[in-house]
């Protein structure tokens, strides 16, 4: 197995591994520990080259990083990708060789699921290394993140209700949520819970009928849930669903939901806030799984208590997103990028002080 460095200005390591016997090749960035252990998943993808794996590598790590920081959860950032198909390179002995590659960064990066890595695969790294996260709660780790997610993205609409109309009470309050699996139908679940008049539309049409019929959600079809005018509009399906196409036909007051990157470019939050919609950042509102997921980290371990007493902070680091927004009359998205490098730079200044 070979490990090579590769320098990459503001980046605190990024590391090459190729490993000839079983085939690995995969790149492991940290980008700042300011805060406390790189965390952030690994993910395995067909890259064409190595060039476009390291971008994603260093775009995500550093993502982690803001994530972290904002969410409070005590860790830094730090992503790791494999390069090839999941269906033709995956092995035991792959897993083993990413196990002794993590192991290398001995506790400065911690790995979790990412993008086509599941839990077996992570069973298999943990024989490598202890440095593994989000496996199952049999085993003394913190397990599926999902309904964390939902708390938090719950709390987080609730702060942006209180934002918008002055109270977090979602009573009457219509949602229109896009993509109800594993985060947004609980979701759904909870604003329904709450009082809110909950719309849902999913590509998986028997889930929504599921759902719909347990819980008597209002449905619509997929390709024409724009169409419908609603209070609060909850992204939960995919990312770089709000673009220049989508925004001019919002029919909502604010953005609430769980899915990742859904901004497609950082001018897409200036023109939510030209159109005086509250975008409730994707990262910051979304973080309860990673704060779950933090909890691992702490003296003692997991502790479910520990996790949600940290996710009821997440309306209190929105409502501070907002006051950066309206501050620097900035978007939302970058208010909450200004918010993280605030809270790194003060804790940089407080260890210089010490
Ligand atoms: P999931 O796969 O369980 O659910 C996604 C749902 O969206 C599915 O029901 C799917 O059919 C639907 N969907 C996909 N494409 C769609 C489309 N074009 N239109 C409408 N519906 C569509 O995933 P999840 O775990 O619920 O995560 C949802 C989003 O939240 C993802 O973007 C994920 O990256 C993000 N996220 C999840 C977590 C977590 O803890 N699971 C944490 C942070 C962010």
């Amino acid at each position: 197995m070979e490990i090579s460095e590769i320098k990459v200005d503001g980046y605190e390591r990024v590391a090459r591994c190729r490993d000839q016997a079983s085939g690995l090749h995969a790149l492991i960035a940290v980008h700042d520990t300011t805060l406390g252990p790189a965390l952030g998943g690994m993910r395995m993808l067909p890259y064409v080259s190595e060039d476009e794996a390291l971008f994603d590598v260093l775009r995500l790590a550093k993502g982690m990083t803001y994530k972290s920081a904002v969410g409070e959860t005590g860790l830094g950032g730090g992503k790791s990708v494999i390069l090839g198909e999941p269906s033709k390179v995956k092995s035991r002995a792959l897993f083993e060789a990413m196990g002794r590659f993590v192991e290398s960064f001995g506790g400065q990066y911690i790995t979790a699921e990412d993008m086509n890595i599941g839990i077996p695969d992570l069973e298999i790294v943990k024989t490598r290394t202890r440095w593994v996260t989000g496996l199952s709660r049999e085993s003394g780790s913190s397990g599926n993140p999902s309904p964390y997610t939902a708390r938090g993205c719950f709390l987080g609409v609730q702060a942006v209700a209180e934002d918008v109309w002055g109270s977090k009470d979602v009573r009457g309050k219509r949602v229109l949520i896009q993509g109800v699996g594993a985060v947004g139908g609980r979701l759904a679940v909870l604003l329904k819970e709450a009082g809110a008049a909950v719309t849902i539309c999913d590509i998986n049409e028997a889930r929504v009928k599921e759902l719909s019929a347990a819980h008597g959600f209002a449905v619509v079809a997929d390709e024409k849930h724009l169409e419908v005018a609603c209070d609060i509009y909850s992204p939960c399906a995919r990312g770089a669903t709000l673009n220049g196409e989508t925004i001019p036909k919002l029919q909502c007051k604010a953005i609430g939901g769980a899915a990742n990157n859904q901004l497609l470019a950082p001018e897409h939050g200036d023109q939510l806030r030209q159109r005086g919609i509250q975008y409730a950042p994707d990262y910051v509102i979304n973080a309860g799984g990673i704060i779950n997921v933090g909890v691992e980290m702490l003296p003692g371990g997991y502790r479910e208590e520990e996790a949600l007493r940290r996710i009821d902070r997440i309306p209190h680091n929105l409502k501070k997103v907002f006051e950066i927004s309206r501050r620097d009359k900035i978007s939302t998205q970058l208010a909450a990028d200004r918010l993280a490098i605030e809270r790194i730079q003060a804790a940089k200044a407080s260890k210089v002080a010490r």
